[in-house]
């Protein structure tokens, strides 16, 4: 275990120089306090959790201290925004502090969101507010929990420090952690302003860093390329597996690593619903949430384009070819284990899409139909969740072809066929309305609640004593809650 002044910093991103970041200092919030922290992300750095109620870990992670080895810097990129090219993006209000490494050898990047104006503000304030900063936080702990690869989060600092946005609320900071900040859209913009050097320098360094074993492969680029649309099709299967809607899927929002990355308006799916749009400004529902597939190839081809210096077109489309088969294999892989499958059927892509389009419009909530499936037997499980189908006939046919194929799979004890259902099968997932009741009371002074259900999510398939309320449809006020994208 380490103190807070024991990190070991080696800024490796920031070697890089000047044409790929900017050296900036944070900008401190006024009285600073810990929110939330969670002891899971304080690990990764060897940190004794118990420093995060230390008055000098609200004090780093709010911009008034700053480790000597610590080089804080701000990342330009670009990317596609909504379909279109925007020539010039970058950190905006977020900051790399450096590059830690712990005990195990893992490196791992301090990011702090909300620190600040930078080159790349535009006509932003540099400001992070206390609301979107706890759902990043939430959301990065809940996905991991869930097992769906994600940047995390160290902990929230909030302060008085006033910050507008449609009204005025208060500015807040979220230490994000990511074993790289490098985005698609890193690639883009060295490839749109024509900089074939530094470009040539970013592809090596996420070589060298994040794919090292390419090298030994006879094309090493082609092979990283062929690495990040294999783990994007994994990444995008586990979002629709569990009902993740990212909502701002741009290319800048995209990480070279296939880890979900830069939370907004997010939400997980409560009642089922294939187009399902979380952001409210995505009018064209472009990043609803069944076109997260297609979308995540067209992400892929956005950074096959700036990748072609490197590898011939040929061999990016073969690689962008693996895309979808893999995506399919991972999804119906993940589904077969939510209905409790443990061999493979031809017919098993079709009974999950039969039982999606019973449950479109029927109301069915996606999380708790798939824990009840698993609470009983086949037999006894339908025959309960029954009645929330609106198809009644429908639901009928599909339980008479579910509970066949269970019968083919095998012999198991419903103690056994529970364990293993409930293993993939949350109880717990992050549910708008319960973030929304953490907010409000953490915008009152109350962080008990933020902190409470960040506990319950970090072992979501879990039943925890007590925590009833957590696992609960949500009330009519938390049904399609608009989120605001001004974060
Ligand atoms: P996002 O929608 O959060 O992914 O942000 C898109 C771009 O806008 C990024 O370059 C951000 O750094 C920048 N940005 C977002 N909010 C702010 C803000 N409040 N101040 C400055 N830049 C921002
Ligand atoms: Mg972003």
């Amino acid at each position: 275990m380490k103190a807070l002044d024991e990190l070991t910093f080696d800024n490796r991103f920031a070697r890089l120089g000047d044409a790929f970041s900017t050296h900036v200092l944070p900008d401190p919030l006024d009285e600073p306090r810990l929110v939330v922290a969670s002891d899971a992300a304080m690990a990764l750095l060897d940190l004794d959790p118990a420093v995060a109620q230390t008055p000098v870990f609200a004090e780093l992670f709010s911009g008034h201290k700053l480790w000597e080895a610590a080089e804080p810097r701000a990342m330009v990129y670009s990317g596609h925004q909504f379909g279109g090219y925007s020539p010039q993006l970058g950190d905006g209000r977020g900051l790399l502090l450096g590059e830690v490494y712990n005990a195990a050898g893992e490196h791992w990047d301090l990011h702090l969101k909300g620190a600040g104006m930078t080159p790349y503000s535009r006509m932003g304030d540099g400001r992070a507010v206390l609301r979107s900063s706890i759902r990043e936080f939430l959301a990065s702990e809940a996905l991991h929990a869930l097992g769906i690869p994600s940047s995390r989060a160290l902990c929230v600092i909030g302060s008085s420090t006033p910050v507008w946005r449609e009204k005025q609320e208060r500015g807040a900071m979220v230490l994000r952690l990511a074993p790289s900040h490098i985005r698609f859209g890193h690639f883009e913009y060295f490839y749109y302003t024509k900089k074939p050097e530094q470009q040539a320098e970013l592809a090596e360094h996420v070589l060298n860093l994040h794919y090292p074993e390419c090298r030994e492969q006879p094309e090493p680029y082609l092979a990283m390329f062929r690495e990040i649309v294999e783990r994007n099709a994994e990444m995008i299967a586990k979002w629709q597996a569990y009902g993740f809607c990212h909502g701002v899927m741009n290319t800048d929002n995209m990480s070279i690593l296939g880890i979900t990355f830069d939370f907004g308006p997010f939400a997980f799916l409560d009642d089922f619903d294939a187009h399902f749009i979380c952001n409210h400004s995505d009018h064209e529902g472009r990043y609803s949430f069944s076109n997260q597939v297609p979308i995540g190839q067209w992400n892929l081809s956005a950074l096959a384009q700036a990748l072609t210096p490197f590898i011939s077109v040929d061999a990016l489309k073969e690689a962008l070819g693996l895309y979808l088969p893999l995506y399919q294999a991972h999804y119906l892989d993940l589904m077969r284990r939510r209905l409790g499958l443990t061999t493979a059927e031809e017919d098993d892509q079709k009974l999950v899409e039969r039982l999606l389009a019973l449950m479109q419009n029927s109301g069915v909530d996606y999380t708790l139909f798939f824990r009840r499936l698993g609470d009983e037997s086949a037999a006894l499980a339908v025959a309960r969740l029954r009645d929330d189908f609106v198809d009644l006939a429908g639901f009928d046919a599909w339980a008479e072809l579910y509970k066949a194929r269970v019968a083919r799979d095998g012999e198991y004890s419903q103690a056994q066929r529970r364990e293993r259902m409930h293993a993939v099968n949350p109880l717990y997932i992050l549910r708008n309305y319960l973030a929304q009741n953490a907010i409000a009371a953490a915008e009152s002074g109350d962080y008990s609640e933020v902190r409470r259900l960040h506990e319950v999510l970090s072992r979501p398939f879990e039943e925890q004593a007590g925590m009833e309320q957590y696992a609960q449809r949500p009330p009519d006020w938390g049904k399609h809650l608009e989120i605001s994208c001004s974060s």
